[in-house]
């Protein structure tokens, strides 16, 4: 089997004077990667030459022979700093290509400036897992080695499911984070059989499977709950006097707030995707296209969205339910179980629109404010969510020849399928 990458993020705990370290090798980093940038800009100014990120890398290697402090540091960690600026510049290439809004590689002040990393396990830093033995003392929380700043402990055991590869060090709202790739043998177990799922505001998922069986399960809505707290975090906060120590501090908690919010959302996704490939061998979805869901409501300047407060509110929930992450989890993890992950094409199959039990569309377009479906063709009639997700099984069916009654294809959605599907979802139908 293929080894996969995975990405796994550990609170490391810093002493104070281990802090100090590391955010002094940071700043080198910041000063590193800013004047690379001027470097680039004046040479492209004065001479209309560009530099490489080869050439910047012969630079700090004399650099390095010269100054003390950057001697000090790891050779490879400045070359993912330059690696880093190439990236910047790579992107603002592409964007102009494309025609998009390019946003020029800009230089880092301190409050912009994420940290810095490494490029291999062993060069610059290493990772203790699990028990740890320091001073003859069993010590029960792993460890990180980074050079010119030590040992510092990491949260937890930190028991890691594979080899570590790179690692990046960053800080996040005063608290330091090691962002480590780990390359692993996929070792995660698959279910049985087959299912489609349809992503909702009002249910979380609506899942439809090969035996015929429905599963709901309720989106938690914890921005919702917890959207009472925000809004009233922010009102104290817009209430504090600029450059106040109390509005530092009434930021802080609202920071606090947010990322909890955000904490208990990701363990939310990450439960529910387990479970699913947990459950069954095939998992399926429309392909979600967020990003355009989220971005039409407002419209443009030329053609102004309809309804932008009602579809703030619903992009809004659109990103609660983080529907994007929850895809990029379940197919990961499908990946790494040696299940199967596929994804419907939106437009053609539209799932919200056509007929679990007949196969048709609508003569005019259902709204999202349509919660029920009902079929003007053959008088079928359940919840919209439900609909999809039935809509989706049918057309894995098809598209994997799960048993079933399958065989009869539907030919460019016209043909009636009455009978087959009706008989599986029984009481489903009208
Ligand atoms: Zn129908």
């Amino acid at each position: 089997m293929p080894k996969i990458s995975r990405r796994v993020t550990l609170r490391i705990y810093p002493t104070a004077k281990q802090a100090a370290r590391l955010e002094s090798v940071s700043e080198r980093h910041r000063i590193l990667y800013n004047a690379a940038l001027e470097h680039r800009i004046t040479a492209y100014r004065r001479a209309g030459v560009t530099i490489t990120k080869g050439e910047q890398e012969k630079q700090v290697t004399l650099i390095r022979a010269e100054d003390p402090d950057y001697g000090a540091l790891n050779a490879q960690s400045l070359q993912v700093t330059l690696d880093r600026l190439h990236k910047a510049f790579k992107g603002f290439f592409g964007r102009v290509k494309r025609g998009e809004k390019a946003g020029f590689p800009r230089f880092k002040s301190r409050s912009r400036w994420k940290g810095f990393g490494f490029k291999s396990h062993g060069d610059g830093w290493k990772l203790f897992a699990g028990e740890f033995e320091e001073g003859g003392k069993q010590k029960r929380s792993g460890r990180i080695r980074i050079t010119g700043v030590g040992l510092v402990r990491v949260r937890g055991r930190a028991r890691l499911p594979g080899r570590p590869k790179t690692c990046d060090l960053t800080k996040q709202n005063g608290k330091w984070y090691a962002s480590v790739v780990l390359e692993c043998e996929p070792h995660r177990e698959h279910g049985e059989g087959a299912c489609a799922f349809d992503w909702g505001i009002d249910t979380f998922l609506t899942i439809a499977t090969d035996t015929g069986r429905l599963i709901e399960v309720d989106n938690p809505r914890h921005d919702r709950s917890a959207e009472k707290k925000t809004t009233e975090l922010r009102r104290t906060l817009a209430r504090k006097k600029r450059g106040s120590k109390s509005r530092a501090k009434a930021k802080a908690e609202l920071v606090r707030h947010l990322e909890k919010v955000a904490n208990r959302r990701h363990d939310f996704l990450h439960k529910q995707s387990t479970r699913l490939v947990g459950q069954f061998g095939i998992v399926a979805t429309e392909n979600l296209e967020v990003a355009k869901m989220t971005r039409s409501a407002k419209g443009t300047v030329q053609e102004p969205g309809t309804n932008v407060k009602q579809k703030a509110g619903l992009n809004r929930s659109i990103l609660d339910g983080a529907p994007a992450t929850f895809v990029s989890m379940v197919s990961s993890k499908a990946e790494e179980a040696g299940a199967k992950y596929i994804e419907a094409k939106t437009r053609e199959l539209a799932p919200t629109q056509r007929c679990h039990a007949c196969w048709k569309k609508p003569s005019q377009r259902k709204q999202l404010s349509d919660r029920v479906h009902s079929c003007e063709h053959c008088g079928a009639t359940c919840g919209r969510d439900e609909n999809a997700a039935l809509v989706l099984m049918r057309w894995v069916r098809e598209e994997l020849d799960v048993a079933g009654p399958a065989g009869d294809r539907a030919g460019a959605g016209e043909a009636a399928r009455e009978g087959g599907q009706t008989a599986e979802t029984p009481g489903r139908a009208a």
